[in-house]
């Protein structure tokens, strides 16, 4: 198999993008927000392509402004606050980042990552923004980003992508990324003008291949069966096959949908209304139940009459049992395993503290125990905005 890695991240973010993304191959028009990226990317390849002529600042923003699309936006304002947000990007990339001080190797270089599973060689194939040569010999790997939000340090440091990265890069140049001479791999955030690196050890790469590997047997797996389920995810609202995916496809139907001889959105609309009536009655209860325990703390009564019947208060007491006493007890009958119970939050807390290797070992563990469908409401707000 030989997958892109932003294909491998897309299917691990949602089976069904991938499909239509990646199987179906189906076309979709450029959003607003990847065109932005597209031309700030073409920018800084410009401005760190090596050559005789340092390009100025303002040869940068010309060629932002000539190749400024509008037709990308639904209104000249929204056009106009963006493209004034590429100027200022730009303008304080290249205040920071005067292209003669960097020694540039690469410009968006293609790279594979071979993976082994059994028999078969495996690739994963990608693109670098920017690989430099540091002073030291080093090399430094960057990639853009345009996110509007920063990640923290840790994360950096667990991302998959930019340990892919650095697999690619000791492959491609395996001469300048020998042992002892470092190789550290950046995400450089474009809207902060900020830069976050980060560097791999040995167990770490060896971590991501297990990781990579298995992600591999489990796309094989949904190819064979033809299994790729939709998996919302925060990034569906920039999901560019919404018409198409069944969480989101009844959004864009203009013409009424029956069921049962029923609207529809007169179902919805009763079903809004009654989770409301729900939520208003349940605020009246707690009210009730606060003032009726305050008459009842107020006139040392633990049981109120009325002409419907009485109501009572009663202290509900939940105990728990000290785990060490209980083991100390337990485990010398050989019972202590039938009461241990796993408990999810805290495994999650745990395996998040694990390395990479071990987390994978916990996540082929997990069975699927039942699988049930449930409604939930989400209300849209009065601008309409989700
Ligand atoms: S909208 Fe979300 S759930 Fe639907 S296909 Fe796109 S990413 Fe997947």
């Amino acid at each position: 198999m030989r997958i892109s890695y932003s294909a491998l991240e897309t299917f691990k973010r949602c089976p069904l993008k991938f499909k239509f993304q990646y199987i179906d191959k189906i076309k979709t028009p450029k959003s607003k927000e990847a065109a932005f990226g597209t031309l700030l990317h073409s920018a800084l390849k410009i401005l760190h392509e090596p050559g005789l002529i340092i390009p100025t600042e303002e040869d940068i923003l010309k060629f932002i402004n000539d190749n400024w699309d509008t037709a990308y936006y639904s209104s000249e304002q929204e056009s106009a606050m963006a493209f004034a947000q590429a100027i200022k990007i730009m303008k304080e990339y290249y205040a920071k980042n005067y292209p003669a001080d960097f020694n540039v190797l690469a410009l968006e270089t293609p790279f594979e990552v071979p993976i082994q599973i059994r028999q078969e060689l495996h690739l994963i194939t990608g693109k670098i923004d920017r690989v430099d040569k540091t002073a030291d010999g080093a090399l430094e790997v960057i990639d853009y980003k345009t996110a509007k939000k920063m990640p923290s340090q840790e994360a950096v440091d667990k991302d998959l992508q930019l340990a892919v990265y650095h697999l690619g890069v000791a492959n491609r140049w395996p001469s300048l990324t020998q042992e002892g001479r470092g190789l550290k791999t950046s995400l450089y955030f474009l809207k902060h003008g900020e830069k976050l690196s980060t560097t791999r050890t040995p167990q770490d790469l060896a971590a991501t291949k297990a990781s990579v590997i298995k992600d591999f047997e489990i796309i094989s797996r949904a190819a064979k069966e033809a299994k790729f389920p939709p998996t919302p995810n925060a990034l569906c609202d920039w999901c560019e096959f919404q018409k198409s995916c069944p969480y989101f496809k009844h959004k864009f139907k203009e013409a009424k949908i029956f069921f049962n001889d029923q609207d529809v959105k007169a179902l919805i609309g009763e079903y809004t209304k009654l989770n409301q009536e729900i939520d208003e009655r349940d605020k009246r209860l707690k009210e009730l139940k606060a003032d009726m325990s305050k008459f009842m703390d107020q006139e040392g009564l633990e049981r109120l009459f009325g002409d419907d019947g009485y109501i009572t208060r009663q202290a509900i007491q939940r105990f728990k049992y000290d785990s060490e006493t209980l083991r100390a007890i337990l485990e010398p009958l050989g019972r202590w395993q039938d009461v241990l119970k796993v408990d999810d939050v805290r495994l999650k807390k745990v395996a998040k503290e694990l390395p990479a290797a071990k987390r994978a070992k916990i996540e082929e563990a997990r069975k699927l125990d039942k699988e049930y469908k449930i409604l939930s409401l989400k209300k849209s707000t009065k601008s309409g905005k989700k």
